[in-house]
């Protein structure tokens, strides 16, 4: 199901890819990480409607899917901010600001004369790309799950607290597994299984994990078999460069196998790519008058990935978007001012 947020409140109307009308906006935000969601903002500041879409069930991007209990200390005038709690304030701040259309990937952008339609639904005057590293997909458990199963594998989780008192199955060895399986220890039992003796995150992380009392670290196991027997998933385990089967029953499965993305998609566009990323000139411009870039998935000697980068290349975007819409107005720059 998509979860349309529009005025602030969840709309849980189901909306077909491809069938869908919602519209014209002056712009269109592909990609509702950080970046996205703060363009949203201050476009609505300058007073521009926007739709953002995201590929993923949620909104919030890296942050959000990738390390949502971290804290993040480089965000202005935040000491420190969860990542989790960044998309929240980010999100709450555009209440009746924009349309957010999540579970679409957006596939396909075409030029007309006043502007873009994005898959044949929607017509935009402008487009933001902020599609960060790409529409990423979680690695997918290698196991034939039915329905029923799949339904107690997951890859994100919104609130650990869900899993209170719970036997979870944490699979992974990296830095996402290693701080799922923390978050969730304080709520939950949890049994890790990688399939090799190291794990590729923290030494920290792993000594905290091995000192829990609730926290059982099974390794070197590949899975090979899952079935839901009394609600429950038996999951059959093979050792590693061994013949040892061993069978677990967990609650519910965390799936920390990484993440595919990329930006590929964006060439079918016309969009010009430097390596992975989009080529664009000094007002975030890309090669197709109309199209801005910002945040991760540009490119430009000096760039780093950090998200206040990505909010100041938003309001370049913007302002330029202002000046190409509206080229007759004298524009306001300062908020203060608007
Ligand atoms: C572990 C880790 C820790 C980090 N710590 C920090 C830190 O402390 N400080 C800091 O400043 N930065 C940090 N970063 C980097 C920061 O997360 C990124 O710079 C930031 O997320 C980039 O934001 P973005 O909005 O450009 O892209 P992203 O956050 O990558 O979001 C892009 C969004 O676009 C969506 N998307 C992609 N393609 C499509 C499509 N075709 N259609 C629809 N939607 C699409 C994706 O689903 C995603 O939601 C960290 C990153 C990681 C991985």
């Amino acid at each position: 199901m998509n979860i349309v947020l529009f005025h602030g409140k969840v709309d849980t109307t189901i909306i077909k890819r491809g069938v869908f009308k919602i519209g014209n906006y002056d712009l269109a935000i592909i990609g509702s990480g950080p970046v996205g969601l703060f363009a949203a903002h201050y476009a609505h500041l300058h007073g521009l409607s926007s739709i953002i879409f995201d590929s993923l069930s949620e909104v919030g991007g890296q942050p959000q899917m990738l390390y949502p209990f971290k804290q993040i200390t480089d965000i202005p005038a935040y000491k420190k901010i969860t990542g989790t709690d960044l998309i929240k304030k980010l999100t709450d701040d555009l209440a009746g600001e924009t349309k957010i259309v999540t579970n679409h990937k957006v596939e396909q952008v075409t030029k007309n004369s006043d502007g873009f339609t994005i898959d044949n639904s929607v017509f935009v005057r402008s487009i933001i790309i902020a599609t960060g590293a790409g529409a990423f997909k979680p690695k997918e458990l290698p196991l034939k799950m039915d329905e029923a199963t799949k339904k107690q594998v997951h890859y994100f989780i919104k609130d650990p607290k869900e899993f209170a008192g719970q036997t979870i199955g944490v699979f992974g060895g990296g830095d996402s597994a290693l701080d799922w399986a923390l978050e969730l220890s304080n709520y939950a039992n949890i049994k890790i299984i990688h399939r090799r003796n190291q794990f590729r995150g923290l030494e920290s992380n792993v000594a905290k994990l091995k000192s829990l009392k609730n926290v059982e670290i099974l390794t070197p196991y590949l899975p090979k078999d899952i079935q839901m027997i009394n609600n429950q998933l038996d999951v059959s385990l093979k050792e590693m460069g061994g013949t040892q089967l061993r069978n677990e029953t967990f609650d519910q499965i965390i799936v920390a196998y990484g993440f595919k993305a990329n930006n590929r998609f964006v060439k079918k566009w016309g969009i010009d790519l430097n390596g992975t990323n989009i080529a664009v000139d000094r007002s975030m411009k890309t090669n197709i008058n109309g199209i801005y870039a910002v945040g991760d998935v540009v490119t430009y000697p000096g760039r780093v990935p950090l998200i206040a980068l990505g909010f100041g290349e938003a309001q370049i975007a913007i302002t330029a978007i202002m000046r190409d819409l509206f080229p007759e107005k004298t524009l306001t720059i300062h908020s203060t001012s608007m």
